[in-house]
């Protein structure tokens, strides 16, 4: 018999996501890895070995063993796009927004992202610390052990730096990747976008470019234009930074396609992208994150075409966007407005908010429970992965495991 420090079985339906390197795309989306009874076993933090549980049992004792028995074991959500560093919140706004104002009138009052970044900026490390922790703390009950975090609400180089600072410093299980998102709105020391992306480009990219990941950037119609937004992404990939996009959220000026063959890891949002960006983003391998909580909280009925993406062979990956707009820490009610909205299957929604995910960040060693991976999976009292997106408004994650420890 071989040792292992925990075994994990009678899983009901264990879905692995195991298989492959690159993000899975189009019809591949709809395989989950599932084993029926399956259990595994878990090594100083990694996976060891999964499969049917007569052999797993056969072969391996652990010093402690978890019957899950009638229940959903899947890997932990990877969430690929929030933007947690923010102080302050804006719940005043979701009344304007009932009473039928629009997201860009409410950034035109005043409201919106620049009250956030007026907050931000007055905030201490240690109150966006304070604030951000609550958040992780929710994040990972609901079962979400990785994920993206963007700076963006801080705009110049003190502030993005203490919030991309932020990100690095907080210890907690959940697992942070950094985004530096300075062009996520023109600050108020600024009158031209053009000039506030030299300004990035010049002086923040240079110092921020060893703390973050990825560089990410609002292009939208008021907003970023493609043309300055490409300015930013090309010396952003020249300082070795990875590259991102928020594009087609509003409107669709053509900043999808231009990321696609610029060699964008991904692009996010994509509420208006055309069938011409749906086959750039195919082509060029690029991993589409969807964002349907988005249009959910502007009570808005476009959602992305995530159906036409999937026929044209797209890698798609799901995320909640949590920010002061768009509020939630669940990757669950994620799943159900994916299925419910953009009629994803449960199969399709588990692997954007997994594998894909992890792809979508960067993170080849996540998002599947195979041999050599990190530990982090999920034992959800439903059993089956239908109940996910079904069973809705509640948290269905009984147990939450990092890197092989319960949290
Ligand atoms: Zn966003």
């Amino acid at each position: 018999m071989m040792k292992a420090d925990l075994l994990v079985k009678g899983c009901s339906e264990l879905h692995t996501l195991s298989g492959g390197k690159k993000p899975r795309m189009g019809k591949e989306m709809m395989d989950t890895g599932l084993i029926k009874n399956g259990a595994f076993v878990v090594k100083n933090g990694e996976i060891l070995d999964v499969g049917k549980e007569d052999r797993i049992l056969k072969e391996y004792e652990a010093a402690e063993i978890i019957d899950a028995s009638g229940k959903l074991v899947v890997p932990g959500f990877v969430d690929p796009h929030t933007h947690l560093v923010f102080s302050g919140s804006r719940e005043d706004e979701l009344v304007m927004k009932i009473q039928g104002k629009t997201y860009m009138e409410i950034l035109n009052a005043g409201g919106g992202i620049l009250r956030t970044v007026r907050k931000t900026r007055e905030a201490s490390k240690d109150q966006l610390k304070y604030e951000m922790k609550k958040r992780m703390d929710v994040m990972l009950a609901h079962g979400t052990t990785t994920a993206e975090a963007k700076s963006g609400y801080g705009l110049d180089l003190d502030n993005e730096m203490k919030c991309l600072e932020v990100i690095r410093e907080i210890d907690h299980p959940l697992e942070l990747v950094p985004t530096y998102m300075g062009a996520h709105a023109l600050p108020p020391e600024f009158d031209d976008h053009s000039k506030y992306i030299d300004y990035c480009c010049d002086t923040v990219l240079p110092a921020v470019a060893d703390v973050a990941e990825f560089c990410d950037v609002f292009c939208e119609k008021g907003v970023f234009d493609a043309g300055d937004s490409k300015r930013l992404l090309v010396k952003a990939a020249e300082l070795g930074l990875g590259i991102k996009v928020h594009a087609d959220e509003i409107e669709n000026i053509g900043c999808t396609t231009m990321a696609a063959e610029l060699g964008a890891i991904s692009c996010e949002h994509l509420v208006k992208s055309s069938s011409g960006d749906i086959e750039a983003m195919a082509k060029n391998s690029v991993i589409g994150i969807l964002l349907p909580g988005t249009p959910f909280m502007l009570m808005d009925d476009h959602y992305s075409p995530a159906r036409e993406m999937i026929d044209h062979g797209m890698a798609i990956a799901l995320a909640t966007d949590l920010n002061p707009n768009c509020w939630t820490e669940s990757m669950q009610m994620i799943i159900t407005l994916a299925c419910l909205q953009m009629k994803m299957m449960p199969e399709e929604a588990l692997t954007a908010s997994t594998f894909n995910a992890a792809r979508a960040i960067g993170r080849a060693d996540i998002g599947s429970i195979e041999p050599g991976k990190k530990a982090d999976f999920l034992i959800l009292g439903i059993p089956n992965l239908m109940h996910l997106p079904y069973h809705f408004g509640v948290n269905l994650v009984d147990m939450v495991f990092k890197e092989g420890v319960l949290q």
